[in-house]
């Protein structure tokens, strides 16, 4: 029979606004557990080089999350990241959190759990994942040294990708099939790279090869042409899907699939808060998920003073 504990929180995904939710938490002598069943970090734990967070002129991702996760543990927060959630009841009192091992009790939940990439919509990118098609390029980017490489997508993160993978790639193309969304400083970055070229206006249809990626072909929308490109690896940034699988039976979701909270993270349900980028809100940057994270934190904090009188 699984072991039953007691918490006063607990909050799920430890990217940055469960962990600063966790610094909080901890600080005012909260019992608090963080549940992650990815990596400590989130989306920004592989990033380099953030030039946006306030106090530093630019620190690496996994600095940034290691002080960050210091910072909880020195005030008593616990993170678990070796066991996964396999069930939540929210409305509930006490709340409850079923994991493989255990059945937490709570007062409160944080809904933290953040974003996924998006895969690349073709029935071939299971046959090449990992043997030419990839979604980190700090992780497998060191492995085309000299290779001709491609991005795809047009936002922010595709930017910010295909700048860095320059630092590999012999070539890098950046395929999108609108224009560019990410930001004037990141395009101008990459238009001024001699190595890169941007296809903008440009659907991929198909990947081929043998037992690695070969090619691919793509489909200019303007002039109406097919043509098929030599690439050995192919970076997939189109986006992101809403970790709020687990909660679909417990809480009204927005049509992007994320969770309707307002500025005070706070959910339909009582102690419940969703924060971070798995909240529906128009920015979302670090410095919104330490906010929301903070939020939350402190509203648990005074939703805790009132529920234990
Ligand atoms: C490549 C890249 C570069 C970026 N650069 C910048 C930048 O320079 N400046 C900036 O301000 N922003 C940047 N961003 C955006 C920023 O990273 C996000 O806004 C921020 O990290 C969101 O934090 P979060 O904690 O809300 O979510 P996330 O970082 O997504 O963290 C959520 C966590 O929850 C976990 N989780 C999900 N589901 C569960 C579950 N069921 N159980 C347990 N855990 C779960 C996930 O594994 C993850 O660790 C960048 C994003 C990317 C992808």
């Amino acid at each position: 029979m699984k072991e039953r504990i007691h918490k006063d929180v607990i909050i799920i995904g430890a990217g940055m606004a469960g962990l600063t939710a966790a610094l909080y938490c901890g600080r005012m002598n909260l019992d608090t557990l963080v549940l992650e069943n990815g990596i400590i970090g989130g989306q920004i734990a592989n990033a380099t080089d953030i030039e946006n967070f306030p106090g530093f002129i630019s620190v690496k991702g996994g600095d940034l999350i290691a002080t960050l996760q210091q910072q909880a543990e020195n005030f008593g927060a616990i993170i678990d990241e070796f066991d996964e959630i396999e069930h939540v009841t929210l409305k509930s009192s006490p709340k409850i959190i079923e994991t493989q091992e255990k059945i937490y009790e709570c007062d409160v939940v944080i809904i933290a759990s953040g974003m996924n990439r998006r895969k690349l919509p073709l029935p071939e990118e299971k046959k090449f994942a990992g043997r030419g098609v990839h979604y980190c390029q700090l992780c497998d980017g060191a492995a085309y040294n000299g290779k001709i490489i491609a991005v795809m997508g047009g936002g922010n993160a595709a930017v910010d990708a295909a700048n860095f993978l320059t630092k590999y790639g012999q070539k890098v193309y950046l395929i999108h099939r609108s224009e560019f969304r990410a930001d004037e400083v990141s395009q101008k970055r990459l238009r001024a790279n001699k190595k890169v070229e941007i296809m903008l206006q440009t659907e991929i249809k198909a990947l081929r090869g043998d037992k690695r990626l070969e090619e691919v072909e793509i489909f200019d929308k303007k002039s109406g042409e097919t043509k098929t490109l030599h690439v050995d690896g192919i970076f997939v940034n189109i986006g992101v899907v809403p970790n709020t699988k687990l909660f679909e039976d417990e809480l009204k979701l927005t049509a992007s699939g994320r969770i309707p909270a307002g500025e005070d993270c706070k959910t339909e349900i009582e102690g419940v808060f969703a924060a971070g980028d798995v909240r529906e809100k128009e920015i979302r940057q670090l410095t919104t998920a330490a906010s929301d994270g903070t939020t939350a934190a402190l509203l648990a904090e005074k939703y805790l003073s009132k529920l234990k009188g």
